[in-house]
């Protein structure tokens, strides 16, 4: 497969990241690939955090790369992570790549109440945590 990336400073179009699926809006940064395998041709977008991580997360990747390869990864780097307010491990998340954050809500229940607490934790830090653990 040959591919060819620039990075292009102030987006024209929105687009849509191949790897975490947001949109990127008109005058973010982003990195536009070209590719063309066996006979075929086309081009995605990756935005900044994206392409400049992508490389961390997975060792190969092609434009067949979807959304659900990010979310499986920061599930799996997430393992481990407690509630903060009740320690509970039963939590939602969304990947947030403009500030490089992930956004937890806790499901859990604290008596008979959810617990429903909403807490951040660093995108980059998360990576890095993971990194240290594989090496
Ligand atoms: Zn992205
Ligand atoms: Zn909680």
């Amino acid at each position: 497969m040959f591919t060819h990336s620039k990075d292009i400073k102030l987006t024209r179009k929105p687009h849509l990241c191949l790897f975490c699926e947001r949109r990127i809006e008109i005058g973010e940064s982003a990195q536009k690939t070209f590719y063309v395998d066996s006979g075929k041709g086309g081009d995605y977008y990756l935005c900044k955090w994206c392409a400049t991580h992508i490389d961390d997360i997975v060792e190969e990747y092609e434009y067949e790369l979807s959304g659900g390869d990010l979310i499986e990864y920061v599930s799996s780097a997430l393992y481990g992570t407690k509630c903060p307010k009740c320690n509970g491990k039963d939590y939602d998340f969304n990947v947030d790549t403009l500030c490089a954050k992930v956004i937890l809500s806790c499901n859990d229940y604290m008596e008979d109440m959810v617990c429903g607490n909403h807490w951040a934790v660093s995108l980059n830090e998360l990576l890095l945590v993971n990194i240290k653990q594989e090496a």
